[in-house]
């Protein structure tokens, strides 16, 4: 797969895009509550923020049902993907991942010397479970996991998942990323945390970015066996790098059930809306279990990011299993329009 990062996409990106659509964030939070938790964390923010990371981490600990030791939190979940990188690769070994899925782990590990080993998607634009796990060998690190997988919003069927990772995980660390499960109609179904507080050894990454709306706040956590979390601490500066205003931010919003609800079905409506688009337009998508969404291009994906930004619309490309994507993250409504828009003078 051929890609830019997203770092690097929203780098070049240039502001005042009529629709930003481009790094799957979510234009319907943060929360009220949390605004209002905010702004009056201000006046105590010269404070450090001892107290509220652990007020957070038990409240987390508890819903998901895993002892503090279990979960370590930092400024979003990537310096925590980079943690498991930097360890689990260390002296050389491999990554194995799903090809594409998010690529900023193994990127990372690459630069320490880790060598990546991508494993095609299955015909429906999945992670190849079995594919995956038949690269596992002595010299694996780490076998990352991305579900539902960026770029292309599928899922895996949680039950295969499951086993996979009981079985797995024996022969090596699995990271299941799930940045994305929240946009699940069950999330904690769905999840793989369940298998931790069972005893396997894997790490379930987790973030406020996506559907909680703090992707510019930071703030991502990851649960795993005590040991490992040692481990990830030792890698990282958890602890003390999550300020004080988005852990009370993020306090006033965990499980605040009324504004989750409230996003998922502001961003499952726009993206009935861009699936309309598409259909009338010609084009085929692969359905999505995210806040976004991959269809293939007609044409050269560069050409068309680039003639999509002179319209004024973010949105990035891909090109695998021989097809040139477009990848679109779903925002506001009047966002979607200014996609639609300019869209139809390119198609
Ligand atoms: N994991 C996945 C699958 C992502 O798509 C992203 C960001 O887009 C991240 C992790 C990193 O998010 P953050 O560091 O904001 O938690």
């Amino acid at each position: 797969a051929r890609a830019v990062s997203d770092k690097q996409a929203v780098l070049s990106s240039p502001p005042g895009l009529k629709a930003r659509l481009l790094a799957n964030e979510n234009p319907f939070g943060p929360s009220a509550a949390a605004k209002k938790a905010m702004a009056e964390a201000m006046d105590t923010s010269y404070q450090y923020p001892f107290m509220q990371m652990g007020q957070l981490a038990g409240k987390i600990a508890t819903y998901e049902g895993v002892g503090q030791k279990s979960l370590i939190m930092d400024s979003g979940s990537t310096p925590l993907l980079h943690a498991a990188a930097l360890f689990y690769t260390k002296g050389g070994k491999s990554v194995i991942t799903g090809d594409p899925s998010y690529d900023d782990l193994p990127t990372y590990a690459e630069e320490f010397d880790a060598k990546w080993i991508k494993v095609p998607l299955t015909a429906d634009y999945k992670l190849d479970l079995d594919a995956m796990e038949a690269k596992v060998d002595a010299n694996t690190g780490l076998v990352y996991i991305c579900n539902p997988n960026n770029p292309t919003a599928t899922v895996v069927d949680t039950a295969k998942l499951k086993a996979f990772c009981e079985r797995v995980s024996k022969k090596t660390m699995v990271f299941v990323d799930e940045a994305y499960i929240d946009y699940l109609p069950d999330p904690q179904a769905a999840s793989m945390i369940g298998l931790i507080k069972s005893g396997s050894n894997i790490i379930v990454a987790r973030t406020f970015s996506k559907l909680y709306g703090f992707a510019g706040l930071r703030l991502g956590y990851a649960i795993a066996q005590p040991d490992v979390i040692k481990a990830l601490r030792s890698y990282s500066s958890a602890g003390f790098n999550v300020s004080a205003v988005t852990l009370a931010g993020a306090l006033a919003a965990y499980q605040e059930k009324e504004f989750l609800t409230d996003a998922l079905k502001k961003t499952n409506a726009s993206k009935e809306y861009l699936y309309s688009v598409l259909k009338k337009e010609g084009y085929e998508y692969i359905p999505s279990s995210a806040n976004f969404v991959m269809f293939p291009l007609k044409m050269n994906g560069g050409k068309f990011v680039g003639e999509m930004m002179k319209r004024g619309v973010g949105v990035r490309s891909w090109a695998f299993g021989g097809k040139e994507w477009c990848r679109v993250s779903i925002g506001r409504m009047d966002e979607m329009e200014a996609f639609a828009e300019a869209f139809k003078q390119l198609s």
